[in-house]
Formats: C-alpha cells, structure tokens, sequence
C-alpha cells in the first residue's frame, strides 16, 4: 500500500531533480551559488567583488560623533580638513587594497604603506621616464 502512494512522490521528486540538475547547468556562477552574489563594480571601495561582500560608507565625524556630511561638509560648503593631493591619494588606496593580503591585517599597515610607495615609486618613474623620453623626441622634430 506504501509503495504504491510513494512510486508517484518519488517519481515526481526525480523529475524535479533532474529538471534541477539540467537548470543548473545553464546557471551563471552566480546562480550556482546564490550565497556569493552577482559581481558588481562597487562604487564606494571601486573594486569589482560579489554583491554578498557589503561596503559601507564611513564619513568624518566630530567630537560629539556627528557626522561632518550631514553639516554639510563635503559638499562644497567648507572642508574641515584639505584635500589630499593626488599622489598621496594614490599611496591611502592602495595601502588599503594591500592590508588585506598581510596576514597581521591592520597591524602589518606600515609595511602594507612601504609596499605601497614602492610600487607607485616605480609607477610615477616609468611615468616621469616616458615623458621625458618624448619630450626628448619632440625637441629633436622640432629643431630639425
Ligand atoms: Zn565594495
């Protein structure tokens, strides 16, 4: 009598699986595995990483813990601190990308700094070498 109730059950449930297994295959990655997420390009840490990973936005606070945007700083009326030049911008981001890969995290944030400058040093002098190699050129054309 069981028997005869569950030969549809399990029939049906063995359609389902592999109606399952034929849907996963044509699933992106992200289908595969819904607990990661889709990739997106992240506006506020500007990586690319899945949706699961959630950034947030921390702003300067005062002393009494409120935050400076919601008075208006940052948003063109007053900087309570200046604007870092472009260079030193450049050494905070990737500081910042590179801690993760030390295994001391935070702690390792000096080396993760010198890291840093190391690679942008390079960066900045092969930079600085292409220009001054086509200025060169143009001054040779230009003088004839
Ligand atoms: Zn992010």
């Amino acid at each position: 009598m069981s028997s005869k109730e569950q030969a549809p059950i399990s029939n049906s449930i063995q359609q389902a699986v592999e109606k399952f297994r034929e849907e996963f295959k044509q699933k992106s990655f992200s289908g595969r595995h819904s607990e990661l997420g889709k990739m997106i390009n992240c506006v506020i840490c500007s990586r690319r990483h899945r949706s699961a990973e959630i950034c947030l936005q921390r702003f300067a606070k005062n002393e009494q813990g409120v935050e400076l945007i919601a008075k208006g700083y940052g948003h063109g009326k007053g900087r309570l601190h200046r604007h870092w030049n472009r260079r030193s911008l450049q050494v905070v981001d990737l500081t910042r990308r590179l801690i993760p890969s030390y295994p001391n995290g935070e702690e390792d944030f000096k080396k993760a700094r010198s890291r840093a400058l190391n690679l942008l040093r390079k960066i900045w002098h092969a930079t600085s070498q292409r220009v001054q190699a086509q200025q060169k050129l143009s001054r040779r054309i230009n003088r004839g």
